[in-house]
């Protein structure tokens, strides 16, 4: 068994109705055919509207269930948010939290995703927390002090006991949607130093358990020079997860051979 499987993830983001989404699940799988029972660990994170949708339509097939956010408190009078137990409810297992667009468009702050994160796994789920340098820093070179940053306050309400659920997501605001992704080298650098940071915070067995996806324009061209990467354990895919041809190549590139 690989200490760290391969574990792709397609942010859905503000796309595909419900029946939409049943059809994209649909393609999704008649492409796959038979690889279907090969592919890695796979995480759909549709929109919450179509949540219920897609549980029934990959019920049977190898598929998990993700959020694209939640709130870090349990219930209460908060409109328009949406809670730990409503996603678990929904069978939910994974959540992202701290995406870039949620940093950028709704003020998310780190410790905002430091909050929601540790909400995620007192239900079960696990966080996918991502991290990632805007190009004025990489030019500045502030890369890692940035990422350290994030990190330190993301992870700050997590034990060590509970690193094993934990996942974290380098995407470079830069490259989220440009078409231009990171380089290998640049990857591997900033991954090198992730986990640096993670085994630094949680120790040497806890902190190498954790999965580091890459995510900023992947596409069946490059995901496999950067899932060949030590420390690249999958990837977290945006658009090119909405194309099941696209998804099935990366999904068939990131099997486990
Ligand atoms: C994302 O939004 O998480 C993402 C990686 O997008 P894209 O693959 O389109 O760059």
């Amino acid at each position: 068994m690989l200490q760290r499987p391969p574990l792709i993830v397609g942010n859905w983001k503000m796309h595909k109705t419900i029946s939409e989404a049943k059809e994209l699940v649909q393609q999704l799988t008649r492409v796959l055919g038979d690889d279907l029972a090969r592919i890695p660990i796979t995480v759909l994170a549709p929109p919450f509207t179509a949540l219920s949708a897609v549980a029934q339509e990959i019920k049977g097939h190898p598929y998990l269930l993700g959020a694209q956010n939640l709130y870090w408190e349990d219930q209460g009078a908060f409109t328009g948010e949406v809670s730990g137990p409503m996603l678990r409810d929904l069978g939910c297992r994974y959540v992202i939290v701290g995406h870039s667009e949620r940093r950028r468009y709704f003020a998310e702050t780190d410790v905002m995703v430091g909050k929601k994160a540790a909400a995620a796994l007192r239900h079960e789920l696990r966080p996918i927390v991502c991290i990632g340098e805007t190009w004025d820093q990489r030019l500045g070179g502030q890369t890692k002090h940035v990422l350290s940053l994030q990190l330190t306050e993301a992870l700050a309400g997590i034990g060590k006991d509970q690193a094993q659920d934990v996942v974290v997501a380098y995407e470079p605001v830069w490259a989220i949607g440009s078409g231009r992704a990171a380089t290998c080298e640049q990857a591997d650098e900033v991954h090198r130093h992730v986990r640096t940071h993670l085994l630094a915070l949680w120790g040497q067995d806890a902190g190498t358990l954790v999965p580091i996806l890459y995510g900023g324009s992947v596409m069946p061209e490059n995901i496999g020079a950067l899932l060949a990467i030590p420390d690249v354990d999958g990837a977290l895919v945006g658009g090119a997860c909405l194309d099941p041809v696209l998804f099935a190549k990366i999904l068939r590139i990131g099997a486990v051979p």
